[in-house]
């Protein structure tokens, strides 16, 4: 079985207002997409790396970090597209005997072995799965008025993170399908639930922050404490 990982690094980052590539930021000296590399790189379940960047970037991806560090898992390096899902396609594309495969976004550094080997997991015997966390706040479905409509159980609730798990037809296909459909879709587990596949949805971390906001980075220096200091 061949298993590969699409991590996504040609978003623009504008909410975090930076001046640079979000995914250049630093936590403890190293660039974020330095950290969830360095995971896919170690994690003895994926078989290669495919990184999605801006064309203009490639360069400087490739020299300070992924040769700087030594990630031989990194094959490919594939200028991204408009929207999040032309990334994740231009990926898709370049792979080839691939039987399972990882979209992560390159802004979560702190993937960890088990969500990666618990996706491939699931992957086998649902042919999509995703992780995700219980919402920490009350979650209201509202009118076009603001007014309340009702409150769904928290317990029923999952607020979805990366990285989000496939067998490759699949994901391939149903990317092919709406792209020449025109469909909008927000992630790729939506890709997929769009033609009645059903995802099913595991234990992320609270820890697997998506890094968007000045705050997140704030949030993400005491992370990588907790988690490598102590
Ligand atoms: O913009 P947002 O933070 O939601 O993006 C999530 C991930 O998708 C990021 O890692 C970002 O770099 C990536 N992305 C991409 N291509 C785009 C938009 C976002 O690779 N066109």
């Amino acid at each position: 079985m061949k298993v590969g990982a699409i991590v996504l690094a040609a978003g623009k980052g504008s909410r975090m207002k930076a001046g640079i590539n979000k995914q250049f930021l630093e936590i403890q000296e190293k660039p974020i997409l330095y950290y969830s590399l360095n995971v896919f790189e170690r994690n003895s379940n994926i078989d290669f790396i495919v990184v999605v960047c801006s064309p203009e970037e490639k360069l400087i991806i490739k020299d300070c970090i992924i040769d700087k560090y030594g990630f031989k898992k990194v094959k490919m390096l594939v200028a991204g597209g408009k929207e999040r899902k032309d990334s994740v396609f231009n990926g898709l594309k370049v792979m080839e005997g691939v039987d399972v495969v990882l979209i992560h976004d390159g802004a979560r550094p702190f993937i960890n072995n088990r969500i990666i080997d618990e996706g491939i997991e699931h992957t086998l015997k649902f042919n999509c799965c995703a992780c995700g966390v219980m919402p920490v706040d009350t979650i209201k479905v509202v009118d076009g008025e603001r007014l309340s409509k009702y409150t769904p159980k928290r317990s029923d609730l999952i607020a979805v993170q990366t990285p989000q798990c496939f067998k490759y037809d699949l994901i391939r296909e149903c990317h092919e399908k709406v792209n020449s459909q025109g469909i909008e879709v927000t992630d790729d587990t939506s890709v997929v639930e769009y033609f009645g596949n059903k995802v099913y949805l595991y234990e992320g971390s609270y820890n697997n922050i998506k890094i968007t906001t000045p705050k997140d980075m704030i949030m993400a220096k005491e992370i990588y404490k907790n988690l490598f200091t102590k």
